[in-house]
């Protein structure tokens, strides 16, 4: 069956008691069982919930997975594969990561003993060459956040694995309607489901896809005894979001791809930075590596210093002024001092956060409303 097919079918299956056609939000912390010490599926909700399992069934099969967990923040997930390591391993970062994920490396799991380097992604001799005694996880982003770069996925599969590392990847911006890095060798796909798979902008979440059944069960272990899972009617929004991941993103993608053209052609644009477009240096692996679609994030530079940038952020109406993305409104955002805004200065200068750099993420809008806003906030 096509994708859009199974993330309406897979895990969705009408209540067996009344054929209600939308799974029930089964809302209870505990269940009863027949006899002491003989479990049934599900004994107390941190360790499984049905609306839960509704949701992690569905991403892991549009994933390509043995099995997925959800969590209440991609924050949460994200932490659940750090906790898997112990002092004295090392990570392997790409340097265009999400903000929060730097944050979480450099001032909580170094706290453990846990030490990260940061290499740019794209370049696989020089990320390789990172590659440590004990590097036990390689963490990548494609496209990454906020440069838009694309990473060789199964190049970099290949490089944690012959040192017996994992990858794991954070795939929040492609979606599995765009980018399955499961099948190109990845063993943990994560997603901010506050993002695409919501889509809403009214739900925060997480998730991880495993590619293995021992993988899934260590971070099972992580997950429920750590206890970060994602709430009933949390899953059940993202189960709905799933429905419509795929038109969504085909349609914001398509959006993106018109935007991005015209942003090149403005000439108080410097740099558009969009995998769509044949001048990223990512384009021709993003062709390969993504499925029809680029993606409806972007970023650019304008001719101004930090405050001028700072007003066109501010000046956009149908661009609302927001972190976050994915969702069917349009957001925009100065990522020197909102998303990127934890990384130190010097790391900022580092990975090429420039003070007039925007980001967009690019909604359901049309096309010719979202450039008219831009035209006359730019001016
Ligand atoms: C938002 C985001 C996260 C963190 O997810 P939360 O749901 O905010 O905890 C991680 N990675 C990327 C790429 C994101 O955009």
């Amino acid at each position: 069956m096509q994708f859009r097919t199974r993330a309406i079918h897979v895990g969705n299956e009408p209540c067996p008691q009344t054929g209600a056609v939308v799974p029930p939000i089964y809302l209870a912390s505990t269940f009863v069982q027949h006899e002491a010490g003989v479990w049934r599926e599900f004994d107390y909700s941190r360790s499984g919930n049905p609306t839960r399992s509704c949701f992690e069934e569905t991403i892991a099969h549009l994933e390509g997975g043995y099995g997925a967990m959800a969590f209440g923040t991609g924050m949460a997930a994200t932490s659940c594969v750090m906790a898997m390591l112990k002092s004295g391993d090392h990570v392997l970062a790409g340097s265009d990561i999400y903000g929060g994920t730097y944050r979480l490396l450099h001032k909580i799991s170094n706290r453990a003993g846990i030490e990260t380097t940061l290499a740019d992604s794209t370049n696989l001799k020089a990320f390789a060459a990172a590659i440590k005694r004990n590097t036990k996880l390689v963490w990548i982003e494609s496209p990454g956040n906020p440069q838009m770069s694309i990473t060789d996925i199964a190049a970099c599969a290949k490089i944690a694995h012959d040192a017996g590392a994992l990858l794991g990847i954070d795939s929040t911006f492609a979606t599995p309607v765009l980018t399955r890095p499961i099948e190109l060798g990845a063993d943990i796909v994560m997603h901010s489901a506050t993002k695409y798979i919501g889509g809403h902008s009214d739900v925060m979440g997480g998730v991880l896809v495993a590619n293995t059944e021992q993988l899934y069960k260590d971070l099972y272990f992580v997950a429920n005894a750590t206890g970060g899972i994602m709430s009933p009617f949390e899953s059940y929004l993202c189960s709905r979001g799933l429905k419509t991941l795929e038109l969504r993103v085909r349609e914001q993608s398509k959006t993106a791809m018109l935007l991005a053209e015209w942003l090149e052609s403005h000439p108080r644009v410097t740099k558009v930075r969009y995998p769509g477009l044949k001048s990223n240096p990512g384009h021709e692996l993003a062709s390969r590596q993504m499925d029809g679609g680029f993606g409806a994030m972007m970023s650019f530079d304008i001719d101004g210093d930090f405050n001028e940038t700072k007003r066109v952020v501010g000046a956009t109406k149908l661009f609302r002024l927001a972190v976050s993305l994915g969702a069917v409104e349009s957001l925009i955002e100065q990522p020197a001092s909102m998303s990127h805004a934890s990384y130190d200065a010097a790391d900022r200068a580092k990975h090429g956060i420039t003070d007039g750099m925007i980001r967009l993420s690019v909604g359901l809008e049309a096309f010719e409303d979202l450039r008219d806003d831009l035209a006359q906030a730019i001016g």
